[in-house]
């Protein structure tokens, strides 16, 4: 294969194709649409459907579909055919503005979390005009899929669409006010960015075949780290293996098609980890598109042999995977989180930095809510992946700056001046890949914030539906105040608004090592919360600031936030069950099994050899029979103990699954490697 067979954005309706497809006035009313979020005009519905069927039609496409995101955290479509049968052997295509603005699928089975009763079980989705219509393709056909929001009849958020619309939406409203508090033009065009890196692992297909945990729960119950995981760190942007690059170019070709900037492809540090980042986008389509990355990742991956892993810890012992959210806020093409080089720029940025550090640190909770879940409970504080006490960091050159703005008139003479805002210009801020803090759960990376939190398997959506509000919430009081400035003071009021909010807010500012335990210390000193399991995580969703907070913002009423709660809550319950009793099958019918044919197999060598009157050799056999014999009396005192646990809370069912993992890892290790039921970690980490 050569690059000229390459092909980018064919599958989207795009600018070109609605250039091509429809009327000059229409298109450009449509543009107008989804570039300025305006209201779609209906009169044009028909004629934009009409454009869309025969666009998708000579693509191949005949079905269409409203892609949506409900709260399963993935994406759901119903497809119908274009075609409508029309008498004896006819059909006709039929696709009309109301198909394409809005579907009814039958929602019943979607949690609402009691927002909508079984027996109304009516929702419905409603075209989302700022993310282009695409063709999905399958082997034996083409899908025309119209990203949507799913709503309940009586207008209730049903998806993770919505909210962050709205999000976006408060984002607007709030940096126009803070940029006219600068004599910046009120009206100018807010675009939230967001380049997602998303982590994952490949194995070949045969070992998961073998393996009913990987199958059902996405990850390992089971399994002895090898002797050798990643140790030598030898994986990390090493070479990538001839049958991985295959895959890869493929996964690049299929996002190209649909305009996804997918641009960086590497080995991550875990063996079989690898990490793929798109080039940033509008935060909206950012994560329409990094939906359709972990769905195509998933798929190709079938077609080559392999699996695609999105579970945050698919192996124990060795590194999970997260998906850094990399996040910006643009006013008018301009980077907020640029600091510029003039003084004005410099003020505005530090007015956005002083406002997503009083964000994080007073509502670090509803932030770390926005993360949580059963998978990403085995990553965040592991050791490994960023802990669950949010934190920021700012490096070096930055945390000077802030000093220096926060000591303000006490710096005496022989330290360094004062930086005054607004007066004078920022040092230049080192954009360096080499420096990073790699242990920070939120980086300042430059020109962009870096949340690492989030984990592979979640929709962006959530955490940047946060972030935005509780920015926004912020930058609003900061406009509050500096929009009361005096215009002769501005520069000293700037500067004294802006020592204030370091003040109040530096605790959260920390720039070492967030694995150590000194810094869980340190952190419980400053009282920074450290939620570290998921039903602690998401309590923070039902504290009355924070129900008020979003009600404010116009992004999530407080029935909204509290069926949110109860879906996430219940779908952590189900999970952790369902790997509990995973887990005991398993043990039961694959691992009893095997270790009671090797324990009756080195008793009979024991008897065997007394029956000949061999003696060297027996009493070491006896002592692999007695290991073996308390292993096994362990596992079944523990299944039964799992069996219980299952009646009961997820964390007594999590400890019961630990403490049996520990005696099935430890069996592991005693029986006959050929009698052995489950493909080991050795070879689905490193046989591909
Ligand atoms: P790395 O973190 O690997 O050094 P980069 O810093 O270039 O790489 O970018 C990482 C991710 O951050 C990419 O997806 C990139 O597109 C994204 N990114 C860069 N600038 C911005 C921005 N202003 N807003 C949001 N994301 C950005
Ligand atoms: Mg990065």
């Amino acid at each position: 294969m050569d690059n000229t067979d390459i092909e980018y954005g064919t599958d989207v309706f795009n600018e070109g194709v609605m250039r091509e497809y429809l009327a000059k006035d229409t298109a450009e009313a449509l543009l107008h649409t989804m570039r300025d979020h305006a209201p779609l005009d209906p009169a044009i519905a028909n004629e934009v459907a009409h454009a869309l069927k025969q666009w998708a039609m000579a693509r191949g496409a005949t079905h269409f579909t409203h892609w949506f995101q409900p709260l399963t955290g993935s994406t759901a479509e119903k497809h119908d055919a274009f075609f409508e049968p029309m008498g004896v052997g006819q059909t006709l295509a039929r696709f009309s503005g109301k198909n394409l603005i809005m579907g009814e699928p039958d929602a019943s089975s979607f949690p609402s979390g009691g927002l909508r009763r079984t027996f109304e079980a009516r929702g419905y989705t409603a075209w989302d005009v700022t993310s282009p219509a695409f063709i999905k393709r399958h082997a034996n056909g083409a899908t025309l899929c119209i990203p949507t929001v799913f709503c309940s009849y009586t207008g209730e958020v049903l998806d993770k669409k919505t909210p962050l619309l709205r999000s976006m939406q408060a984002m607007e409203k709030a940096v126009r006010r803070l940029m006219a508090c600068f004599g910046e033009p009120a009206d100018g065009r807010v675009v939230c960015t967001l380049g997602p890196e998303q982590e994952y692992f490949l194995i070949d297909k045969a070992f998961y075949l073998k393996r009913p945990d990987l199958i059902q729960c996405g990850r390992t119950l089971f399994g002895a780290p090898p002797a050798r995981h990643q140790q030598l760190e030898d994986h990390y942007f090493g070479s990538i293996k001839p049958r991985v690059i295959a895959f890869m170019e493929e996964v690049e070709r299929e996002l190209w098609r649909l305009g996804i900037p997918a641009k960086t492809r590497h080995n991550e540090v875990a063996p079989a980890q690898f990490e793929l980042a798109p080039m940033f986008e509008e935060l909206n389509l950012a994560v329409d598109h990094n939906m359709l990355i972990m769905e195509t990742l998933r798929n190709v991956a079938d077609r080559h042999g392999f699996v695609c892993l999105l579970h945050e810890k698919p192996f124990a012992g060795v590194n999970g995977s997260g998906k850094h959210n990399n996040w910006s806020v643009a006013y008018n093409g301009k980077n907020l989180l640029d600091p510029g080089k003039n003084p004005q720029d410099n003020a505005i940025f530090l007015a956005v930095l002083a406002s997503v550090i009083r964000a994080v640190d007073l509502h670090a909770d509803i932030l770390r809510a926005a993360t949580a879940g059963a998978g990403n409970d085995h990553r965040l504080g592991a050791n490994e992946a960023p802990p669950s006490i949010l934190s920021i960091f700012l490096g070096d050159e930055l945390t000077g700056v802030i000093d220096r703005i926060e000591k303000g008139s006490r710096a005496a003479g022989g330290q360094t001046p004062t930086l005054r805002v607004g007066v004078d210009t920022l040092p230049p801020l080192p954009r360096d890949a080499t420096d990073r803090n790699r242990t920070s759960p939120f980086a300042f990376t430059g020109n962009k914030f870096e949340f690492r939190a989030p984990g592979s398997s979640q929709n962006c959506a959530g955490v940047c539906m946060v972030l935005n509000t509780i920015v926004a919430e912020s930058m609003d009081v900061l406009a509050d105040a500096i929009g009361k400035l005096p215009k002769e003071k501005f520069n000293d009021g700037l500067q004294k608004i802006l020592q204030a909010v370091i003040k109040d807010h530096r605790r959260v500012i920390f720039n070492g090592d967030g694995y150590s335990d000194e810094w869980v210390a340190e952190a419980a000193r400053r009282g920074l919360p450290n939620l570290r399991t998921t039903p602690e995580a998401l309590a923070p969703m039902l504290a009355q600031k924070n129900l008020d907070l979003f009600a404010k913002e116009g992004v999530l009423l407080p029935t909204e936030m509290e069926s949110r709660h109860d879906v996430f809550m219940e779908e952590y319950e189900r999970k952790v069950t369902i790997e509990g009793k995973a887990a005991l099958e398993m043990a039961r019918s694959m691992i009893e099994p095997a270790a009671t044919a090797e324990f009756g197999a080195v008793c009979k060598a024991v008897e065997a050899a007394r029956a000949i009157g061999v003696e060297p050799g027996v009493a070491s056999v006896r002592d692999v029979a007695e290991t073996l014999g308390r292993g096994l009396d362990a596992l079944h005192a523990q299944c039964a103990a799992l069996e219980r646990a299952l009646g009961d809370s997820p964390a007594a069912i999590l400890d019961a699954l630990a403490a049996l993992r520990a005696t099935v890892d430890k069996l592991e290790e005693d029986v006959d490697d050929a009698r052995w039921p489950l493909p080991k970690y050795r070879d689905m980490l490193f046989v591909y």
